[in-house]
Formats: structure tokens, C-alpha cells, sequence
């Protein structure tokens, strides 16, 4: 089954930091996949631009060197290649100076097609490029800029970024990515609970025992120690990703799937999580470093024997409990972790509802377990409804656990597109609904920054773990103190 293409209207993307490790692995090929589906049409562009000197037709070529590496040579359509290579121009420009502007103002030219900004670089450089934009006249109506996180490293810092581009771009004209947004589950989460009769009746503390959010990586800091070792898991993956997930699955239903609907009813659920700071830190956040250990069958060394400072005590796994005071989920405790070189590579939302109020069933049908419905982001994506059925043949009634299994890959014959794909064509088609607005970011800013004070301020230990483990034995107590345990993987 081939999904439904629709084409968007021709545009020139400018990405800045066109020569960098994002370009290159996420951006070049996700756009090459929109143009062979044939949602790229007319004569759109992409046009690099960075500092270096380089001609078009070696971006070409750098383009093209991504394209065999990270789509893969073996599939690429050499008249799709050819036909993206003829879309691609270059414009070194330095964002600090004058340097180049006019190049790339004369590239652009005075056609009146949308345009995005993506600025693939890094945050300290967004307000330079937004003032070089304005001062050149090169931003328009229908222009647009999209950014990447780190918003911000804490309220203030995000605060600061955030009037930096919104001088000279309205906030309908921002594009903030959380690529997580983007993931064919993440939608289908919108789409099961709000498609569907089924679910919304018992989406409450009446039928969900609890949630489990949980963003595993094997992966460790990859050569970037010093980079990771500024910001830590709680920076880099829940103030915007896990927080982004809690809020689709605990919001209410908007009135419709317009952004702004969307966005208020996330934001009603950062503003209503329960505080956490010093007095209740330690009860409700496990952090944790990773110490020596195995990843993918390989030894693997120590977080502190890739960064430079050893005694470093940034968090690379974090685990929180999270409530939201309101009628609908008191009392439900949202359970999150993420961390670096854990177990397994995978990432899903488990919704799991209460015990049936009485079994008809005697001792020997076995144990009844509850109702859980699986949303699986990766490895492969998917969604599983685990239901009790009888064990079939003629043993009796003996019950047994079960999942209704829906695989995208294996239902859809395809592999779900890369979350970039979704979302470049997002900002182009003007649609910010799995963007984030402005006030979102400050309001999960708002949620995480007392929780960093407070390990601060409390001196709450960095609990150690062995790489390849599922974190730290206390992220374990968290929710075991509760009468619950971690879904490791259901897979
Ligand atoms: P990177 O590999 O270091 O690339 C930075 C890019 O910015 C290069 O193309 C660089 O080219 C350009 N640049 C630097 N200074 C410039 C200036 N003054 N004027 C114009 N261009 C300049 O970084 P990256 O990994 O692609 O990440 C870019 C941003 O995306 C960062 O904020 C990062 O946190 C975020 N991000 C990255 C990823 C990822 O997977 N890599 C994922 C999520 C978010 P020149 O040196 O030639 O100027």
C-alpha cells in the first residue's frame, strides 16, 4: 500500500550550516526522498550556505558524497539524483559580517515563492542570521525560519533566544523542530485517540494505572563528550522530547487539529505538572552516569573517560516520575526516562490501564494481567494493544496475554519516512503543528530548571551504571516504591 503524495508549492530552502553533520545526514537526504516521491516540484531549490568557500558545483559534490552515504548508493534513482543535484546552489556568507550576504541576496533574487531559513547552526549564531536576514531586506511574508534545540539552556537563556529571532520573524513565521514531533507514531498517537471512539472513554484516571515514557539510546557521546557534558540528559532529551510525548498522550482533546488548538492544549499540560525542586527531588528524579561496560557486543569506556573533565557529575540517563494535578490524570503518574548507553536502542510510550475490578476466572485460568497499549518510535515503528484472550485449543479456560500488533512497516509495506521529511514540507506547506511554540519552550524550561537547582542545591548523587545496563538500580525504586516495574522491552 503506497501512501497519498501530495505536492507543495515550489520554494527555495536556505540552509545555513548547509556543511555541517545535520545537512549532511538528515536534511540533504530527507529532501532528496520528498523530490523522488514527487512532492518537490517546479524548480524549488536548496541553497547550502555556510562560511566556507566552495562553489555550487562543489556542494554538488558534497551533496552528493551524503546522498551515497546516508541514503545509501544502492538506492538511489540516478535520475532523481541528477534531477536533485540541478536543484542545489551555494552561498558562502559569514553570519558574524557582511561577508557574502549580497551573493546570496542575488541568488534569491526577487521570486515570490515561499522561502524557509533552516538555521542548522549552532544557537549563539541564530540572532546574527535573523538581523543579517532583516538588514538584507530577505525577509518577506511568506518567509520562514526554522530552528533546532537546544532552545535554550535554561528559562532565561531560551527567553534570550527566543526575542533574538522573534525581532524580525513573527512567531506563525517560526518553525521550532522537535524531530520526535514528526514520527509516524507520535501522529498515530493523535490518530488512535482521537480517530477513534475506543480510547478517549477510558484516556483518565479511571482507566490508566500509569505511563511510562522511555527514550533508550546504546549510543554514548560519540566523540562529542565536552559538547554533551554542558548541557546532560535533562537538557538535551526532556525538557523538549520526552515532555513533547507527555503532552500528546495527557492532553485534552483539542477542537481541532489546528496548530494553535493543539499547541494551547500542550501548553495546559507543562503548566499543570507538579513542581519538582528541593524539597521532593529525591523522591520523584534518579540521575546517572554511566560507567565501563558493553554496547552492541563491544567494551565501551567509561562517560568520564570521554570528557576532560573527571569529575564531572553531568547526568547521562535521568528518570522522573511526573504527575499533572487536574481532574483527568490525579493520582496517574507519568513515569520518563532516557539515558545513554542503556540495554537496547528504543524508544515507546507504554499506556498502561488498571486491573479488571474482579476476575470471574478461578487460579487455574492463570494470572490476569492489565491492559496495555505500546507506542513504539523506534526501532521499528509501530503500535501494540496487549489484550488477554483464551489460549486456544481444548485445555480448558487458561488465559494468556497477547498483542495486536501493528507494525507500519509490516501493515504498510514501506518504512515510515524520516521524521525530517515530515516536517521540512511541514514548514513549506505553513503548518505548525508539530512545531513548537514559543511559550511551550519556556514552559517546559519553567518545569526542568527548579529540578536542576534542586539536584544542585540538595547535592542529589550522580548514581552510577554500567554501560549496557538499563540505567541506574534507583531508576529501578522509582517506580518499583510504587508497586510497578519498567517495561523493558516488550519486543
Ligand atoms: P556542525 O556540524 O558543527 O555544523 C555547523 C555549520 O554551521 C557548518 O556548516 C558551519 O560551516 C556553519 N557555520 C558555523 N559558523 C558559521 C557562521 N559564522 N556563519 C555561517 N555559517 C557558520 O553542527 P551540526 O551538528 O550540523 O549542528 C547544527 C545545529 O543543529 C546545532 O545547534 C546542533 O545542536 C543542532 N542539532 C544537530 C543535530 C545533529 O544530528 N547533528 C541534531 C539536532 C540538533 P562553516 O564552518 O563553513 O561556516
Amino acid at each position: 500500500m503506497t501512501s497519498h503524495i501530495i505536492p507543495v508549492e515550489e520554494f527555495d530552502y536556505v540552509v545555513f550550516g548547509g556543511t555541517g553533520d545535520l545537512a549532511e545526514r538528515k536534511l540533504i537526504p530527507s529532501l532528496y526522498h520528498r523530490l523522488e516521491d514527487g512532492q518537490i516540484v517546479g524548480s524549488s531549490r536548496i541553497i547550502g550556505a555556510a562560511r566556507s568557500r566552495m562553489s555550487s558545483g562543489e556542494y554538488r559534490e558534497f551533496a552528493e558524497k551524503a546522498l551515497n552515504e546516508h541514503v545509501g548508493s544502492e538506492k538511489l534513482d540516478p535520475a532523481v539524483v541528477e534531477d536533485f543535484l540541478s536543484r542545489l546552489h551555494y552561498a558562502a556568507v559569514d553570519a558574524k559580517s557582511q561577508d557574502g550576504w549580497d551573493d546570496l541576496k542575488a541568488l534569491l533574487g526577487d521570486v515570490g515563492r515561499v522561502r524557509a531559513y533552516y538555521l542548522a547552526v549552532s544557537p549563539a549564531i541564530f540572532g546574527d542570521i535573523a538581523d543579517r536576514l532583516n538588514e538584507n531586506g530577505l525577509i518577506r511574508e511568506n518567509s520562514r525560519l526554522v530552528i533546532e534545540k537546544p532552545i535554550g539552556r535554561d528559562l532565561q537563556s531560551a527567553r534570550d533566544l527566543n526575542e533574538e529571532v522573534g525581532r524580525h520573524f513573527r512567531e506563525d513565521q517560526i518553525f521550532r523542530i522537535d524531530h520526535y514531533l514528526g514520527k509516524e507514531t507520535v501522529q498515530n498517537l493523535l490518530a488512535l485517540r482521537f480517530a477513534n471512539t475506543l480510547y478517549e472513554p477510558v484516556w483518565n484516571a479511571a482507566h490508566i494505572d500509569h505511563v511510562q515514557i522511555t527514550v533508550a539510546e546504546t549510543l554514548g557521546v560519540e566523540g562529542r563528550g565536552n559538547y554533551y557534558d554542558k548541557s546532560g540528559a535533562i537538557r538535551d532529551m526532556v525538557q523538549n522530547h520526552l515532555l513533547q510525548l507527555l503532552c500528546l498522550v495527557a492532553m485534552e482533546p483539542p477542537s481541532s487539529s489546528d496548530a494553535n488548538a493543539v499547541r494551547d492544549e500542550k501548553l495546559k499540560v507543562l503548566r499543570a505538572l507538579r513542581p519538582i525542586n528541593s524539597a521532593n527531588v529525591g523522591d520523584f528524579t534518579v540521575r546517572g552516569q554511566y560507567t565501563a561496560g558493553a554496547a552492541n557486543g563491544a567494551a565501551v569506556p567509561a562517560y568520564l573517560d570521554e570528557v576532560d573533565d573527571k569529575q564531572s557529575d553531568t547526568e547521562t540517563f535521568v528518570a522522573i516520575k511526573a504527575e499533572i494535578e487536574n481532574w483527568r490524570w490525579a493520582g496517574v503518574p507519568f513515569y520518563m526516562r532516557t539515558g545513554k548507553r542503556l540495554a537496547t536502542r528504543m524508544s515507546e510510550i507504554v499506556i498502561q490501564f488498571k486491573p479488571v475490578p474482579h476476575s470471574i476466572f478461578d487460579e487455574d485460568a492463570g494470572k490476569l494481567a492489565s491492559n496495555q497499549l505500546v507506542l513504539r518510535l523506534q526501532p521499528d515503528e509501530g503500535v501494540q494493544q496487549i489484550i488477554m484472550i483464551k489460549d486456544p485449543g481444548p485445555g480448558g479456560m487458561r488465559l494468556r496475554q497477547v498483542a495486536l500488533d501493528m507494525s507500519f512497516q509490516e501493515s504498510f509495506g514501506a518504512k515510515s519516512p524520516d521524521a525530517y521529511e515530515r516536517l521540512l514540507l511541514d514548514v513549506i506547506r505553513g503548518n505548525q503543528t508539530l512545531f513548537m511554540r514559543r511559550d511551550e519552550v519556556e514552559a517546559a524550561w519553567k518545569w526542568i530548571e527548579p529540578i536542576i537547582s534542586a539536584w544542585g542545591e540538595t547535592s542529589q548523587t550522580v548514581r552510577k551504571y554500567t554501560a549496557g545496563s538499563w540505567g541506574p538500580a534507583a531508576s529501578v525504586a522509582l517506580i518499583e516504591r510504587d508497586g510497578r516495574t519498567w517495561v523493558d522491552d516488550l519486543n
